[in-house]
């Protein structure tokens, strides 16, 4: 990987600007051709946001709406197919696992339906050795955990 990028962002001309919602430090740098580069630390290191010479504010802005309206999609489609926000699915057929299906647990892949895994060799979760009987299989609502909205807890 290059280090280019991280040269250009010296830190003598990097300026502390603003603070996200969330608290990650807002930085601003002169790009060299009349614009700013913006930086933030939000997965710790200098992550590059935008250059104003580069890309336009209307193209940001753009973007903006776009991902909001691809997670705002994305939040219909996981409510329309269940209502549970993390719904778990089935590995192996990616349909989601309801509390009703009959599910056993495979040592590779997780929580799978029994269906799904039928023709494929049991092992013991404990050893790690194929038993050659029957996996346990269990209703998927016995295991999985009722769901609490997240803003709802202590
Ligand atoms: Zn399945």
């Amino acid at each position: 990987m290059s280090t280019a990028s991280k040269e250009s962002a010296q830190p003598n001309d990097l300026q502390e600007v603003g603070r996200t919602p969330s608290g990650y430090t807002i930085y601003r740098q002169p790009n060299g051709v009349g614009g700013h580069s913006y930086w933030s630390d939000e997965i710790g290191g200098g992550v590059h946001v935008w250059d104003t010479c580069l890309v336009g504010d209307e193209t940001l802005r753009a973007c903006l709406e776009i991902e909001a309206s691809r997670i705002a999609s994305e939040d219909a489609q996981r409510s329309s197919s269940g209502g549970k926000e993390d719904a778990d699915l089935c590995p192996i057929c990616a349909e989601p696992l309801k509390p009703d299906d009959i599910c056993a647990t495979d040592i590779s892949e997780g929580i799978c339906h029994a269906a799904c895994l039928e023709g494929s060799p049991v092992v013991d979760l404990d050893t790690g050795e194929e038993t050659g009987g029957k996996a346990d299989t269990y209703r998927y609502g016995d295991v999985a955990e009722p769901s609490v909205p997240k803003d709802r807890e202590p």
